[in-house]
């Protein structure tokens, strides 16, 4: 399934699961569900993940 790009970035801000729109994609103040219960969708760190926006941090702050 194909999703426009607004429809995630709504779902995301209205902190429901990007790929299906149910809620419940957080199991606490800070912190999300391993996956999302209706559709396959994970939601864990790649790896990279940290070292990714620890590069970009750190070229942002020498530039
Ligand atoms: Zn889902």
């Amino acid at each position: 399934m194909r999703l426009a790009r607004h429809t995630v970035l709504t779902r995301c801000l209205q902190l429901r699961c990007p790929n299906c729109g149910k809620s419940g994609i957080l199991a606490g103040w800070f912190e999300f569900r391993e996956a999302c219960g209706t559709c396959p969708m994970t939601y864990t760190k790649e790896e990279g993940f940290i070292l990714g926006t620890t590069s970009i941090g750190y070229v942002m702050h020498v530039v």
